[in-house]
């Protein structure tokens, strides 16, 4: 359950009790999926509870919004300090944050004037669990560019990861990986994705993936230990001889790989590069130095 009859949400302005909260069923966003949201994580760090990388959260959410035409005027500082006192009303501190941004009713297929912005937050779980993942192909695509925004977080989109996931599991598999519009490689339905061959890590290029923050922190970690990392694209016989590969995002983090349909990764994952980098992440969001993950 995301909450119980005490947990409070940020509701347009106010502070409201989740359970009591109230909606229009008249709105764009639950009719058509269009909306906009994010995914944010909070740690109990060494300096007290941080949310990671809300700037570029929030930064996103804003850019979701103005992507598809959703009029939103928050600034990333003032969402930031909401999000710090809706934690503090829950006494939460490990936490996910779940922001949304919905429009008002309307029933026409035009943008919105007045949209809600509601913001939840909950304990959970690593999104993927901690095991390494069996994952399959997906026969489902991302999302043709030219279709939708992309780089957008957009509601909607989520059918098409919805769809992915639960053939994955019907399957017998833990997640799916799914392809552009092209056959390349694209990312996993709620996550990006990385492999490692010969010690480099690579990574499809941006244009039919949602530009992770994770990803994004991926790559940071790399400069910082000059791990070798390219952007490119490439098809999954690609890498069906690699030593590795892991999903990251901010609710699975980054998390390991052990097959993709039912072929095996050489490497033992603890020997892997993205061994070190999930536990680089795992310091960094904790605000603690990673500087002694030597390669
Ligand atoms: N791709 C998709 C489709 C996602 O939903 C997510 C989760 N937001 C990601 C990638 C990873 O993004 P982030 O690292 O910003 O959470």
């Amino acid at each position: 359950m995301y909450y119980n009859d005490d947990t409070v949400i940020f509701l347009d302005g106010n502070f409201v009790k989740a359970a009591e909260a109230k909606t229009d069923l008249y709105s764009q966003s639950l009719h058509y999926g269009y909306g906009v949201f994010e995914g944010i994580r909070a740690y109990q760090t060494v300096n007290g509870v941080k949310i990671f990388k809300a700037h570029e959260h929030y930064e996103r959410l804003k850019s979701s919004a103005s992507l598809i035409g959703i009029p939103f005027d928050y600034s990333p500082e003032e969402l930031t300090q909401i999000t710090y006192q809706v934690l503090a009303k829950n006494n939460q501190a490990n936490a996910y944050i779940r922001p949304l941004v919905f429009c008002a009713p309307n029933m026409s297929l035009t943008a919105p004037s007045k949209v809600s912005l509601m913001i939840a937050t909950w304990e959970w779980g690593k999104y993927l669990g901690d095991q390494l993942l069996k994952v399959c192909v997906s026969s489902y695509q991302r999302p043709n560019p030219r279709s939708v925004k992309v780089e957008a977080k957009a509601c909607g989109h989520y059918v098409n990861s919805i769809l992915a996931t639960t053939e994955a599991k019907q399957r017998g598999f833990d997640e799916g990986l799914m392809l552009d519009m092209e056959g390349f490689v694209a990312e996993g339905p709620g996550a990006n994705f990385f492999y490692e061959k010969d010690g480099v890590l690579y990574t499809p290029p941006r244009g039919s993936i949602l530009p992770g923050i994770t990803r994004q922190t991926v790559l940071e970690i790399c400069a910082e230990l000059d791990l070798r990392v390219e952007e490119k694209k490439f098809k999954p016989e690609d890498f069906f001889e690699a030593d590795s590969a892991f999903f990251c995002g901010t609710a699975a983090e980054v998390i390991g790989i052990e097959s993709i349909e039912g072929q095996k990764f050489v490497k033992p994952w603890k020997e892997s590069l993205g061994a070190i980098i999930q536990e680089a992440y795992r310091c960094l969001v904790m605000d603690k130095s990673y500087s002694y993950v030597i390669v």
